[in-house]
């Protein structure tokens, strides 16, 4: 079968209480499923008692929503990939599009994120997407590959093993909006590519976000080109994740 990847972005939700009974829910529920992977990106305050309570399944790994790319300093508010790693994070998300279009991060800033990831041997899970003017004047795949080169300048070696991409249309994201199976599946032809051409010796997984449910899940991964999903608000309610991501 497949390899299929399910990751959950919490976003500004689950306190530490409530991701610890959610982890123990979740483990209740599900059992491994051969050839399918999860990760789970709590907030930062609530990435070690997630990590903590998942941590007897082999199958599952947790990440930072973000990290800085320096390692410690005066950044207040801000998550170094030591402290994330600290915190039993064995990745983390970078380039998310919230990232991107409310806190402003540009694309050199989610080039050096992935850097100080890979360097201190953790994942990169780098996001990439179009807004909706950008789609509209046909410019989605050069907004996603402009984004990958950025993130992944200078990547080498089994640095490449370490890398996630998810697809995520700015315009699907919690909008209740997807893109079509097809339409995602095109765009992640396109990455492939450009992930060749950047050097990486074999397939990465691309997954696709946005929008991603119980009732369209299935389809999406159903396209041979998608790897898997990025899931914000369906993550959140923990049996209807547990649905998405089958029981096994
Ligand atoms: C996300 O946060 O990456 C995401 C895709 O959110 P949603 O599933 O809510 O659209």
């Amino acid at each position: 079968m497949r390899p299929l990847l399910y990751a959950a972005n919490w976003k500004m939700h689950l306190p530490p209480a409530e991701a610890r009974a959610f982890a123990e829910r979740f483990l209740a529920l599900t059992s491994p499923v051969s050839g399918r992977s999860l990760w789970f990106f709590p907030p930062a305050v609530s990435l070690e008692g997630t990590a903590v309570a998942l941590r007897g399944r082999p199958d599952i790994r947790v990440g930072a929503q973000d990290v800085h790319w320096e390692p410690k300093g005066a950044f207040t508010g801000a998550t170094s990939v030591p402290l994330a790693a600290g915190a039993g994070a064995a990745g983390a998300l970078v380039g998310h599009s919230e990232r991107r279009h409310v806190f402003g991060e540009t694309d050199a800033e989610t080039g050096r994120k992935v850097q100080a990831l890979l360097g201190a041997g953790l994942t990169a899970l780098l996001c990439v997407g179009e807004k909706l003017d950008q789609r509209e004047a046909g410019q989605t795949e050069a907004v996603c590959l402009r984004q990958l080169r950025a993130g992944l300048e200078g990547v080498t070696g089994g640095a490449w093993e370490r890398v996630v991409i998810a697809y995520e249309p700015v315009w699907a994201i919690g909008t209740g909006r997807n893109a079509t199976p097809e339409d995602a599946a095109q765009v992640h032809r396109a990455i492939q590519a450009e992930l060749a051409r950047l050097g990486a010796p074999g397939r990465r997984p691309v997954l696709y976000g946005g929008s991603v449910n119980a009732g369209n899940a299935a389809a999406l991964t159903a396209q041979p080109e998608v790897d898997g999903v990025l899931v914000g608000g369906a993550s959140l309610d923990v049996e209807g994740w547990a649905g998405i991501v089958g029981r096994g």
